[in-house]
């Protein structure tokens, strides 16, 4: 039975409790330092902030693999508004359209039904970077591989939920067999409605041959960034020309990859493969 998350931001509270717990248990690179000393000032001196928002992580990453988005829809009179909070990650698409493009095959769907990145097989093209209808996967030029969450796939191959589950303190984000989350998620619907939210809407049950990981949303999709019919480019484009030479220059970069691993020259750190 295929594994997933249902994610009910209608009782998100912005906490970043998740995005802290994935990058703990995936052992991702922190974030930059937001105050550094200045010679001769009494305070610390802040740098690094978007400026823009009180999340400061900004987006998906190579080493954010969950990002909690910060939507403040605050009017200018500063009535009736309200902020919207949604824990954002890998979709882990049924079809994945990360997974179609990728030359090499470094993408994969588990036993389970969440999609991973082989980084022992990753070339680096960035095609799945580009094809990716949700930003979600990118690369690293540390490890010169792309990175995404991986439904915490070393945990629940070995009975545990998600961290990021694990870890929330209000239940927003559930994790389990889709077709119980399903369920949840429906009754969850329903209640809203009664309560007078028309505006709150079940997203990911057909988008990309259905999303292992979905939401219940308090606006439209769009509000989130979130498309409403993605895109997602099939395994056909392979008889494209610019897919053939992608192919060729992918398999070249392979080889070279290779050689330099064989050879010890790519140093530790890049040779670190995806948990799980
Ligand atoms: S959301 Fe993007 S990275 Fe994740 S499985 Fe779908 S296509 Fe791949
Ligand atoms: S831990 Fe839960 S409540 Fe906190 S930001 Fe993440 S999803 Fe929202």
């Amino acid at each position: 039975m295929p594994k997933g998350m249902f994610v009910d931001t209608s009782i998100c509270t912005g906490c970043k409790a998740c995005q802290v717990a994935c990058k703990e248990w995936n052992g991702l690179d922190p974030e930059p330092e937001h105050f550094r000393k200045v010679p001769g000032t009494p305070y610390p001196v802040a740098f690094n902030f978007t400026g823009n928002s009180y999340d400061n992580t900004g987006k998906l990453s190579a080493s954010d693999w969950r990002h909690v988005l910060f939507i403040e829809q605050i009017n200018y009179r500063r009535v009736g508004s309200r902020w919207l909070f949604m824990s954002d990650s890998c979709k882990h698409c049924t079809d994945a359209a990360c997974l179609n493009v990728c030359p090499v095959s470094a993408i994969e769907h588990t036993d389970m039904g969440n999609v991973i990145v082989r980084q022992d097989k990753c070339v680096g093209t960035k095609l799945c970077n580009k094809a990716c209808p949700y930003g979600v996967i990118k690369f690293s030029e540390k490890t010169r591989t792309s990175h995404k969450c991986t439904l915490c796939n070393d945990r629940i191959h070995n009975g545990l939920g998600t961290a990021c589950a694990k870890a929330c303190p209000t239940g927003s984000i559930s994790f389990g067999e889709v077709a119980d989350l399903k369920a949840r998620a429906d009754a969850r619907l329903a209640r809203l409605r009664s309560l007078g939210e028309a505006k709150a809407n079940l997203y990911g049950y057909s988008q990309a041959g259905g999303l292992k990981v979905f939401y219940l949303l308090m606006d439209k999709p769009e509000v989130y960034g979130l498309p409403e019919n993605p895109v997602v480019p099939q395994r056909r484009q392979v008889s494209s020309l610019g897919t053939k030479i992608s192919t060729l220059l992918a398999g070249i970069g392979a080889l070279v990859t290779l050689r330099r691993r064989a050879s010890g020259s790519v140093p530790e750190g890049e040779r670190r493969e995806t948990n799980g």
